[in-house]
């Protein structure tokens, strides 16, 4: 198989049908290395005719696709799961060269996919409908789920191969055929991804790639074909995918943007809770939707943490991701770079007291990276922008406030509600804490409570639009429509026309 040869192209297009083809329109974008800032390939961006011709394969795929018994379509899943495994680390690699998260990192990431992957192979039990016998004399009643047909995935830069797999195995199993359109800043996991797939045996047309930015996206949320659609990605475009999508009959599901806080109680290992916050503040970047950009620290537990976080935000080792000594990476682009520099000075500008200062942080020989160092706001207040927006990088804004009922007012208050993390010593504070937190992730002692896969990933509020979450048993309801059976046999049927209902016999 020509995988590496393929993947390691420097021109990047489509997968369609089962092969690589190239873009049918002229435009092109670059892909940079963010550790070096070189551009590393080209990338064909779709035409509206490429996705027409997607959906027609993955349309043409689908009746047989959707007729393959649970079973044989969980060994494909299988087979793939064993394929992952081997190529787990040119996946990681991949997604370092074009992330620049450091590569533990990009393998945990992979390890993440994977746990999805697995929850696929159980298809046939999540399948499994619900049965009544003898609703009434002779009438039985069953539910079962069957696929939708063609969906499609729009996937964000931050995890170019975890989110991809939230999203197409369940699909997959479930029996629809895919569309996936992969970030245009990192797109070529999604490329050894479908090669993957063929390898494992899935037929060709089932899963296709569309690479492309906003007429590619246009182009599916309008196609009839296209009867799903799993978004993730910022909040400004989840609303409108959802919006546009639910107003073309779709079924949508979009995961939006995120302002993760993390309360430290005054009870709480102040050094765990700063192990905790430089991890979840820093890692990657700080480019996780899961990342915690608030600290909330109640009472007197700022004054005793504040110099410890300050003193390890100021050393954190900052080189290309493939340095094994790295803890943090650069940011993925020479404009988000911008982006987070801009809100550092807003956030002086505002009044906030900062406290470590990454702008300009320069990598020796790396110069022409999109490095920027790990930063620290003190003293942010709720009606700063640096607090209420999500700057999506790695910048920490710390609040003070005085006790417990303040910080759960203040995270319920936040648009956002996508993660959250208390850390405590005292069990009914924990408690309460999950209780009353208007947040879909909830971490206690656990700064970023990404869900497993049978548990299913969503937030609230701004940071999801729609009903189900990704993955787990809502992934299975959110990919499959339900039916109802209900059955008798002639023998059991009453003589003449009925005029009440059976189930009332
Ligand atoms: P983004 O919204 O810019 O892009 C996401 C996808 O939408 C990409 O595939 C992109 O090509 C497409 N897109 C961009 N602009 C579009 C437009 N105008 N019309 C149609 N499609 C468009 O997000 P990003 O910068 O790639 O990723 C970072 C964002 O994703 C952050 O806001 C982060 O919080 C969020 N995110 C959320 C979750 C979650 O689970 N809630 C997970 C990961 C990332």
């Amino acid at each position: 198989m020509s995988t590496l040869a393929y993947t390691d192209a420097r021109d990047l297009g489509h997968y369609i049908a089962g092969q690589r083809v190239a873009a049918s329109g002229e435009r092109r974008q670059p892909v940079f290395n963010p550790a070096t800032g070189a551009v590393a390939r080209q990338l064909q961006l779709g035409t509206v005719e490429d996705v027409q011709a997607a959906v027609a394969a993955a349309q043409a795929a689908f009746p047989a696709w959707a007729d393959t018994p649970p079973l044989r379509r969980a060994r494909v899943m299988f087979k793939f799961l064993e394929l992952l495994h081997a190529h787990r680390d040119t996946l990681a690699a991949m997604i370092t060269a074009e992330h620049g998260k450091v590569f533990s990192d990009a393998q945990g990431e992979v390890a993440r996919g994977i746990d999805v992957v697995e929850f696929a192979c159980g298809i046939p039990q999540l399948l499994k409908g619900d049965y009544t016998e003898q609703v009434s004399n002779g009438i039985d009643n069953w539910t079962l789920r069957q696929p939708l047909g063609v969906v499609a995935g729009i996937t964000p830069f931050n995890f170019p191969f975890m989110v991809p797999m939230w999203m197409a195995p369940v699909a997959l199993a479930c029996g629809n055929t895919f569309i996936l359109k992969p970030s245009e800043r990192d797109p070529s996991p999604s490329l050894l991804v479908a090669e993957l797939l063929k390898e494992a045996g899935l037929p060709d047309g089932v899963f296709n790639v569309v690479q492309g930015d906003k007429t590619v996206v246009d182009a599916l949320l309008h196609h009839p074909d296209v009867k799903a659609l799993s978004f993730v990605g910022s909040t400004p475009i989840a609303q409108y995918i959802y919006q546009t999508g639910a107003s073309q009959g779709k079924r949508v599901q979009a995961l939006g943007g995120a302002k993760n806080h993390m309360v430290v109680m005054p009870d709480a290992d102040i050094d765990q809770a700063v192990d905790a916050l430089i991890g979840a503040a820093y890692g990657s970047a700080g480019e996780r939707c899961m990342a915690i950009s608030v600290a909330v620290l109640v009472g007197e537990a700022a004054d005793r943490l504040m110099p410890k976080l300050a003193e390890r935000a100021r050393s954190l080792v900052i080189r290309n991701g493939m340095d094994p000594a790295a803890e943090m990476g650069p940011v993925v682009t020479r404009e988000a770079r911008e982006r987070i520099e801009n809100y550092i000075a807003l956030g002086v500008a505002e009044g906030a007291e900062l406290v470590v200062d990454g702008r300009g942080h320069q990598v020796a020989g790396h110069e022409g990276g999109f490095f920027t160092g790990g930063t620290l706001f003190d003293r942010v207040t709720p009606g700063m922008r640096i607090y209420r927006e999500e700057i999506f990088g790695p910048v920490l804004a710390c609040v003070r406030v005085p006790d417990f009922a303040t910080a759960v007012d203040l995270v319920n208050a936040h648009e956002f509600g996508n993660g959250v993390a208390c850390f405590t010593s005292d069990g009914n504070v924990a408690r309460e804490f999950a209780r009353r937190i208007q947040v879909g992730m909830v971490g206690i002692n656990v700064p970023i409570p990404v869900p497993m896969a049978w548990h299913g990933f969503g937030g609230w509020k701004k940071s999801l639009f729609g009903d189900m979450h990704a993955y787990g048993e809502e992934g299975v309801r959110f990919y499959t429509k339900q039916k109802s059976v209900m059955q008798r046999w002639p023998a059991s049927m009453a003589k003449g026309a009925e005029f009440m209902m059976p189930t009332h016999r």
